[in-house]
């Protein structure tokens, strides 16, 4: 059991953050946020895929006009990301984000933070302090996390002089070791929520890597109030990521978790296939279906599948002709090799 660190519970949108509310996870869409259509589609796959906060970039006015609009077609808090131009933070509140998050390294003028803050303020929007890697004059690579630390006291000081506390915190960088030092001082100096990623965490296999062991050990040690897997992928698939990291971690106990063996030579079928198969089938399961989490088991031979697969709810193990249905350990019936996936399909239906 996982003793979670205490942090301050703020709102974005309707979705709570810290205070021991669930961990949330986000991810950020990679549309042009002006294409409302495109931006509102990519964000309802994410919704389905179970993304409980999106981000968008807002790089112009254009963009922070478009909030509005992609607002009213979504389902989830919108948090607009904003870089260099204060103006852009006001207008992007003004226009309905449920929060915004700030880059400590390129909006520095304290008049313009506090214009932010008075904005903020009145629409009741809260603010990440996300500093990254970038965000720090490079001194010593050794120093990364100094250099973060420094710089967040010194935003953080200014927000509690204009007496805004509605603030979460990121320390990214692209190295685990240096990000995982870097969370733990910065939940010793501030009770904000933490928003945990690995920044340019690069492709798939490392970048899923690196996001788990990073963000997985932060959670481990109670540090952590929402996360974000930075794939360079499709937004879903750091949804997908995202949700495995705290399922693994009992930290989620809702959806399908497939367990399936590595394969031996006594397997008879190809179950890298099935099983792949099955990724597909059951990732179009809608968590809102879903009140609890679903082990099903799908493994390679009958020898030792149903026994290294008791814990699971439901699964199938090949016997060489026909597939063993067992539910909780206890078998049910034989199906054969076409009917498998959809058997485990409607069982899991039911
Ligand atoms: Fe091999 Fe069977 Fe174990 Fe799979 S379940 S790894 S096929 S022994």
């Amino acid at each position: 059991m996982i003793k979670r660190r205490k942090s301050r519970k703020i709102f974005v949108g309707k979705v709570a953050i810290g205070g021991n509310s669930p961990v949330v996870i986000q991810s950020m869409t990679n549309t042009d946020t002006k294409d409302v259509g495109k931006t509102v589609q990519q964000i309802k796959r994410l919704e389905q895929a179970g993304c409980e906060l999106v981000r968008v970039a807002v790089e112009d006015e254009k963009a922070a006009w478009a909030i509005a609009r992609i607002k009213s077609r979504i389902s989830i808090p919108l948090i607009a990301d904003i870089h260099f131009n204060y103006k852009l933070a006001l207008l992007a509140i003004e226009n309905g984000a449920d929060k915004i998050r700030l880059n400590p390294g390129n909006i520095t003028n304290r008049q313009q933070i506090e214009k932010i803050i008075t904005c903020a303020k009145k629409y009741k929007v809260p603010i990440r302090i996300g500093l990254n890697s970038g965000s720090v004059k490079r001194t010593d690579k050794s120093k990364l996390a100094d250099d973060l630390i420094k710089s967040a006291r010194l935003y953080l000081g200014v927000f509690k002089n204009l007496n805004f506390n509605q603030i979460v915190f990121s320390v990214k960088t692209p190295d685990v070791l240096t990000t995982i030092q870097a969370y733990r001082r910065m939940a010793e100096i501030t009770d904000a929520p933490m928003h945990l990623g690995i920044t340019a965490s690069g492709p798939w296999q490392n970048g899923i890597i690196k996001s788990s062991i990073g963000i997985g050990v932060l959670l481990l040690e109670g540090i952590g109030d929402t996360i974000r897997v930075s794939l360079t992928s499709d937004p879903v698939d750091e949804t997908k990521v995202a949700k495995q990291i705290l399922s693994s971690l009992n930290l989620r106990n809702q959806g399908i978790e497939i367990i399936s063996c590595p394969t031996c030579s006594r397997c008879k079928i190809d179950l890298i296939k099935i099983v792949k198969q099955a990724e597909i089938k059951f990732s179009n399961f809608k968590m809102a279906n879903l009140g609890q989490r679903i082990k099903v088991a799908i493994m390679g031979c009958v020898v030792n599948g149903p026994g290294e697969a008791k814990d699971a709810d439901i699964g199938i193990a090949w016997t060489g002709k026909c597939g063993v249905l067992f539910k909780k350990g206890k078998k049910v019936k034989l199906v054969n090799r076409k009917e498998l996936l959809k058997t485990l399909y409607t069982e899991v239906s039911k």
